[in-house]
């Protein structure tokens, strides 16, 4: 009965179970749901969106990966579980530290598996992590220690010679270890809305909007609808990231804009279509997402891929 969903036009969902290890609840993060991928993979068993048997398992990235972006004394420093803890604000006393640097490993080899996938079989492919967009090469910054996006990136284009890639960021914070890290370079293009911004930068393959702190769906969709075609359009990526934070969403505990569930959905929904009417090969990332409420709206995002047929 599930046969249809093993066709390879079908999105696909990346998750392991050691998603849920290395985010502690504590301290300064206490928002952190960290059974949040965990909650939204069981529904989608539940609802028999997806098997068990079809979820695509990652393995750790390799200290080579984490080469392509991070300096090699900043992966001997945050090896160190105190170390990681202490630039990620967290409590230094809890044994689920040591497994920091392991979950952002495993994440990101989620993110270059989704990539991997997404890019053999052009299906859409859901990462239930990942979109650490604030880590830069040399240091953490927003509890991201490790930018998986632009490490699969940097290890992609070197397979995918001459290709452009795109990252479309919906996250409610800037993604600006993305935007530092790509200022320079011409072959890719950052795309972002957002009501936070942490760098400012002037650069042609780039669009930065600021939406203002309790923007409805009115205002993000238009704003969206009116700016991104454009984009995607001119740049003509061959392969794009799309971090689809959910902190936008008005149940979210840290950001303050006011997007409904049904809103949310819509703007996932949007950003699929116009990539995916291209046939543009598509690896979604989740991105942030803070309190008990905030699982549902990337878990519809991810049951509407499911039955779309791409
Ligand atoms: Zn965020």
């Amino acid at each position: 009965m599930f046969g249809r969903f093993f066709k390879r036009e079908y999105a696909r969902v990346v998750y392991s179970s050691e998603y849920i290890y290395g985010l502690p609840s504590m301290g300064r993060h206490q928002s952190f749901d960290i059974m949040r991928f965990k909650k939204i993979r069981d529904k989608l068993v539940k609802e028999r969106l997806l098997t068990r048997r079809n979820i695509l398992r990652p393995d750790p990235c390799s200290y080579d990966d984490l080469r392509l972006v991070h300096t090699e004394d900043y992966i001997k420093r945050i090896k160190d579980p105190q170390y990681a803890s202490k630039i990620l604000k967290l409590d230094v006393f809890n044994l689920l530290y040591n497994s920091i640097l392991e979950y952002f490993r495993v994440v990101t080899g989620g993110t270059l598996l989704a990539t991997a996938y997404a890019l053999k079989w052009n299906v859409p492919v859901f990462n239930l992590g990942g979109g650490y967009h604030h880590a830069h090469p040399d240091r953490a910054e927003g509890f991201c220690l490790v930018n998986d996006v632009a490490i699969a990136i940097q290890k992609f284009r070197h397979l995918q010679r001459g290709k452009k890639f795109m990252i479309i960021d919906l996250d409610y914070h800037q993604g600006n270890g993305n935007l530092l890290f790509f200022k320079d370079d011409p072959d890719i293009y950052t795309f972002s809305i957002h009501a936070d911004t942490w760098v400012e930068i002037d650069r042609q393959q780039n669009k930065d909007i600021l939406m203002s702190s309790g923007c409805t769906d009115e205002q993000y969709l238009a704003t969206l609808e009116k700016e991104l075609g454009e984009s995607c359009l001119s740049f003509r990526p061959d392969v794009v990231f799309y971090i689809a934070g959910s902190d936008v969403y008005e149940k979210d505990t840290l950001g303050d804009m006011k997007l409904s569930r049904e809103g949310v959905l819509r703007r996932n929904q949007y950003v699929f279509h116009r990539v995916r009417e291209r046939k543009i090969p598509l690896v979604i990332l989740a991105g942030g997402g803070y309190g008990q409420d905030s699982w549902e709206v990337y878990y519809d995002f991810i049951a509407w891929g499911l039955r779309h047929k791409s």
